[in-house]
């Protein structure tokens, strides 16, 4: 379950430092990863390359040595020939069947001539001879075969429509030291590269002779023009011929891109990239998040200590999970003395245990009071009056995981009210003690009324008594004593009546709702009224009906605010004709069901600036006024839930009238 803890236990890591060094080592790896990655296929196709390469250059010398081995043949069978002619001249048939052989042995042979050492020709086989004879450069390797003793090729030259085509081979011919002429072989070059190299060979590579100016003197390419990307070229190494066999091959270098390996490298890399940039943005978010958090929880913190209201958060099997340091103040324990604690609390006072625990069992079973006051008790025994209100914690998922409060102490507003509460009774008794002297001279000169009357009559009964006990023994007039004893009783009775309400209206006690009939109330201080009224000359009509719904209230301070409005209408009354005097006492059941109550007099009539004032306490219009009346009739009447207030007499005057709620619709106190 997750614990809630105050701030010293919840703590977010330290912030990740700012600024590009964090990312310096990541980035410095990735990008050594992406240049191996690249470097790896560059380095496989230069290995392709290279190979390539080298399969050219053994292929090249490969074809240098057929074209050198076919030379060579020819080479030995001309000097075969040579080695006969020079000892000895055969005949021309037999002569002429020994060149053909030798023709068809190599196709590239196109001509062979016989010359004495005299230079004429004594046979000769093949194409013709040009007019002009053997060129240049063929004479000077004649010459210069002719002084080695060495066969000899010339450099090669043009004929029939072949720029370069052509080669001749001089063989000189010595016998016993002496010259005996020379053998001159001509070889087609285009034939010899045609005849002798493999298809195969030509359809990769386009092949050529060239001559010591590098022209070309033959060539074949089947397989169309070389790249000159992979060429090599190697001489044939003629005796005085500078003829070089150069490659080409019809191939390009090994293209990059169609490389599966490059391909993925490359899909790699990008993968690579877009998820660094997104976890980078992920970083960023995540950082931002986390500063926002951390300043929400510096607020939330700063909030929390200086709250005034206590807080406490339980799971729902009762456990403390959190506390914050208003409500450690309110009980005086540390945190840890309270998270994680279970009922019953360090703070519960022993009195109330019972009303902590069945409040518990409610919790548990899923139900608290939204609002309740109770008493907690500090650690130092003091008790600590609040207010509390609970609330369903949520988590995040919406889900129901325990209970938070906050706590009000109400210490102070406690002893205000006491305080206050103490004023008002004061004043309430002083009021009524006012009152009460006010009522008291009437008393005593009203009371003079029966207790005379019924001197009187006890005095006529004394003397009917005496009479019968005198002397002339005249009987008792019993009917006469009967009724002086009747009026001296219900004067007694009279009297006892206006003791007793003013007794109860006097003493002082606690109020008390209970059902009461307003006729029942008006009849109880009629006696009173009656009195004052009559002092006034003012005279008492009550119309109240007998079967108003009865009221929840307290009697006697029902009684109280009736005494108070009567007596200020029959005092707002004592400047005008006596005739006018009437206070009338009226009651009805309202619109909402309430029953009002009015008492209306005849009067000056209330001012308008006396109106703003009227229910302000000690604001009185009189020289020996309390001013204290009405604002206690409006706190009574209030207090019941009902209101008070005036208006105007149409007739002049003013009524004062007071509503208080029906017994079965009055709340529950
Ligand atoms: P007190 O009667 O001691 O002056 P109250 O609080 O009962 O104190 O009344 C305050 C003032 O309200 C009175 O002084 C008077 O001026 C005015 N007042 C009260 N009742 C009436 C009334 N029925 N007609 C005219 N004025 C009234």
């Amino acid at each position: 379950m997750k614990r809630y803890h105050m701030k010293t236990s919840f703590t977010l890591p330290r912030p990740v430092p700012e600024g590009p060094w964090r990312w310096l080592v990541p980035v410095l790896l990735v990008l050594l990863f992406l240049l191996v990655l690249l470097w790896l296929p560059w380095q496989a196709r230069q290995m392709e390359s290279n190979e390539r390469q080298e399969q050219l250059i053994a292929d090249t010398l490969w074809v240098e040595q057929t074209l050198r081995f076919e030379l060579a043949r020819s080479e030995e069978a001309l000097a075969a020939l040579g080695a006969d002619l020079a000892v000895d001249t055969p005949p021309p048939a037999a002569l002429q069947a020994r060149l053909a052989q030798m023709f068809k042995n190599g196709h590239e042979l196109q001509r062979i001539i016989w010359y004495d050492a005299n230079g004429q020709v004594k046979a000769s086989r093949g194409l013709e001879l040009p007019p002009e004879g053997l060129t240049q450069s063929s004479r000077d390797a004649a010459a210069m075969a002719r002084s080695t003793r060495l066969g000899r090729y010339s450099e090669p030259y043009g004929a029939r429509g072949l720029v370069h085509g052509l080669i001749d081979f001089h063989l000189p011919l010595y016998h016993a030291g002496k010259y005996m002429g020379s053998l001159v072989a001509t070889y087609n070059l285009q034939t010899l590269l045609d005849e002798n190299v493999p298809w195969w060979f030509a359809q990769d590579n386009a092949l050529s002779l060239l001559d010591g100016d590098d022209h070309v003197v033959a060539q074949r390419a089947a397989g169309g023009p070389g790249r000159g990307v992979y060429t090599h070229k190697r001489a044939l190494d003629l005796p005085g011929s500078q003829i070089v066999l150069a490659t080409d091959s019809v191939k390009g270098a090994p293209k990059l891109l169609p490389n599966l390996l490059v391909g993925s490298v490359i899909v790699l890399a990008l993968g690579l990239v877009i998820s660094l940039v997104a976890l980078w943005r992920h970083i960023a978010r995540t950082i931002a998040a986390e500063n926002a958090l951390r300043q929400q929880m510096a607020f939330r913190t700063a909030m929390e200590d200086s709250l005034l209201t206590g807080l406490r958060a339980r799971d729902l099997e009762g456990r403390v999970t959190y506390v914050n340091p208003a409500f450690c103040r309110m009980v005086g324990l540390p945190p840890e003395d309270l998270l994680g604690k279970m009922p019953p609390m360090p703070y519960w006072a022993p009195e109330a245990m019972t009303e902590y625990e069945s409040r518990f069992r409610k919790v548990l079973s899923g139900q608290v009071t939204p609002q309740f006051e109770t008493v907690f008790q500090r650690s130092d025994g003091v008790r600590v009056p609040v207010l509390v209100f609970e609330a369903p914690l949520v988590d995040a998922n919406g889900r129901h995981t325990g209970w938070m409060s906050s706590i009000l102490d109400i210490t102070d507003r406690k002893r205000a009210e006491e305080l206050n509460r103490q004023q008002q009774e004061k004043l309430e008794t002083s009021a009524r003690l006012a009152t009460m002297g006010e009522i008291s001279s009437m008393l005593a000169h009203e009371l003079n009324q029966p207790l005379a009357a019924i001197a009187s009559y006890t005095a006529g009964a004394l003397n009917v008594l005496a009479r019968a006990d005198g002397d002339d023994g005249a009987p008792v007039d019993a009917g006469m004593l009967k009724r002086a004893l009747e009026q001296a009783n219900t004067q007694a009775r009279r009297a006892g009546q206006i003791i007793r309400s003013v007794h109860e209206f006097v003493k002082k006690r606690e109020p008390r709702r209970e059902t009461v009939a307003i006729p029942n109330v008006v009849d109880g201080i009629r006696a009173l009224v009656e009195l004052q009224a009559r002092q006034s000359y003012v005279s008492l009509s009550v119309d109240v009906p007998p079967d108003l719904p009865p009221v929840l209230a307290d009697r006697v301070l029902i009684e109280q605010v009736l005494l108070n409005l009567t007596r200020n209408a029959i005092e707002a009354m004592q400047a005008i004709d006596p005739e006018r005097r009437v206070l009338r006492i009226t009651a009805h059941t309202g619109e909402q069901g309430e029953v009002a109550v009015s008492v209306i007099d005849n009067g000056h009539g209330i001012a308008p600036e006396v109106a703003e004032r009227l229910f302000s306490p000690f604001f009185s219009t009189k020289a020996e006024g309390m001013g204290m009346g009405l604002s206690i009739c409006r706190t009574a009447i209030e207090f019941h839930g009902g209101t008070l207030t005036h208006a105007a007499n149409p007739g002049g005057g003013t009524v004062f009238t007071f509503t208080l709620q029906q017994a079965q619709t009055a709340p529950v106190a």
